[in-house]
């Protein structure tokens, strides 16, 4: 099979491509948006070292994805950071033949430490997620009293490493929307691209509901009127971000719309819990224990024949269907139980 890749499509038709990986479910700061300080307590029951996926369990099962089409990999958590030698997992990862692209996303905080040995080891490319320029916005966001200034710095250690960085920026209604102009301001002209996320119903934990969502049209509204923007193409099919150009050419942001303009059916990703479980949406309610698999002493052949069957069944749509009820006058999915459905939470899938 080496070499060989298969051509595989799930019940929707859409081909697996991108596989999101996540190394660890604990993190050094509790967004209100991700992991609440108030649910991820001191005694929250996070996984346990033999639990998580080793490094070599990872690149095992990563070789199997290649096979099935998947080029591109994002190492994402809880903070990816937090685990140890990340490096020589990218690495190895790096050497996997099919992979062509593998990037990481982090809070930043530790990449004044990481961002060199990180790039040494083949990556090129991170998402740091930063919330607000205003120090005070952003303490509040993170939920740990941190300021912006280790954030900042990490950026610039990424860049001095040279990575190239994307900026990601969660904006809720009521928190940070303040924030979205001088952010746009701090990072125009300077290499960076900035991408606004509509904050998502991921997870029970959250609180999220309509009302607290910001939606692409009014981001690019409020950042046009201050600096005029264009609508500009897609890199590649899929691409989750739209993406947007200043008209005095200096630069560009994105904007992800998971709610108010959904893209679920150029969606070819598949993620990876840190203790081994295959989800095939970031909204789903449960996963395949691939761990158990590989542990049970399967071998390459069958362990493909698993990740295969699970992806041929997908049939994920769950932001689309938001939308239709949404637009429908159905609420907000009460009438589906989408309110009171389970979901893993974002900490845990990454993303
Ligand atoms: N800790 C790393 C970080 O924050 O970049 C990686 C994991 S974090 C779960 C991955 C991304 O998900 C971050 O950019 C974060 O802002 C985003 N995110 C978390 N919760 C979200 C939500 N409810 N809606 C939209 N994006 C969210
Ligand atoms: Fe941690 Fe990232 Fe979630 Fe914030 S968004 S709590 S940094 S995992
Ligand atoms: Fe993909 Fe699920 Fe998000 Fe739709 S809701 S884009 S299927 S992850």
């Amino acid at each position: 099979m080496s070499g060989q890749k298969l051509k595989i499509f799930d019940s929707l038709a859409r081909p697996l491509k991108d596989l999101r990986i996540s190394v660890t479910d604990q993190c050094n700061f509790r967004c209100s948006y991700c992991m609440p300080a108030e649910i991820f307590g001191p005694d929250f029951p996070f996984l346990k070292q033999t639990e998580l996926l080793s490094f070599d369990e990872i690149v095992r099962l990563v070789r199997q994805f290649a096979k099935m089409g998947v080029e591109k990999l994002r190492i994402t958590g809880g903070e990816p950071l937090l685990r140890k030698d990340l490096h020589l997992l990218i690495r190895e990862l790096n050497k996997v033949e099919g992979i062509k692209d593998i990037a990481l996303t982090t809070n930043g905080v530790f990449l004044p430490k990481q961002a060199d040995k990180l790039r040494a080891a083949g990556l090129k490319r991170i998402n740091v997620s930063l919330d607000a320029i205003e120090d005070e916005v952003f303490k509040k966001m993170n939920g740990r009293n941190v300021g912006t200034g280790p954030v900042l710095k990490g950026i610039a250690a990424a860049q001095k490493a040279g990575l190239g960085v994307k900026v990601n920026t969660v904006v809720k209604k009521g928190a940070n929307e303040s924030q979205i102009i001088p952010l746009a301001s701090h990072f125009k002209g300077s290499g960076v691209v900035l991408r606004f996320i509509e904050f998502m119903d991921v997870g029970n934990t959250n609180g999220w509901n309509y009302e607290s969502v910001v939606t692409k049209k009014e981001i690019v509204e409020r950042i046009s009127e201050v600096f005029p923007l264009e609508t500009a193409d897609a890199n590649y099919y899929g691409e989750v971000a739209d993406r947007f150009e200043y008209k005095d050419g200096t630069g560009e942001v994105g904007v992800i719309s998971s709610v108010s303009d959904s893209f679920c059916s150029s969606c070819t990703r598949a993620r990876l819990s840190a203790d081994g479980k295959l989800y095939t949406c970031l909204f789903a309610s449960s996963g395949t224990d691939i761990r158990e698999l590989v542990r049970s002493g399967a071998d390459d052949q069958e362990i493909l024949a698993n990740l295969v069957a699970v992806w041929e069944k997908r049939d994920d749509r769950y932001s689309d269907e938001r939308q239709e009820e949404a637009l429908s006058g159905a609420g907000t999915g009460s009438s589906t139980g989408r309110k009171q459905r389970r979901k893993i939470e974002m900490s845990y899938i990454g993303g």
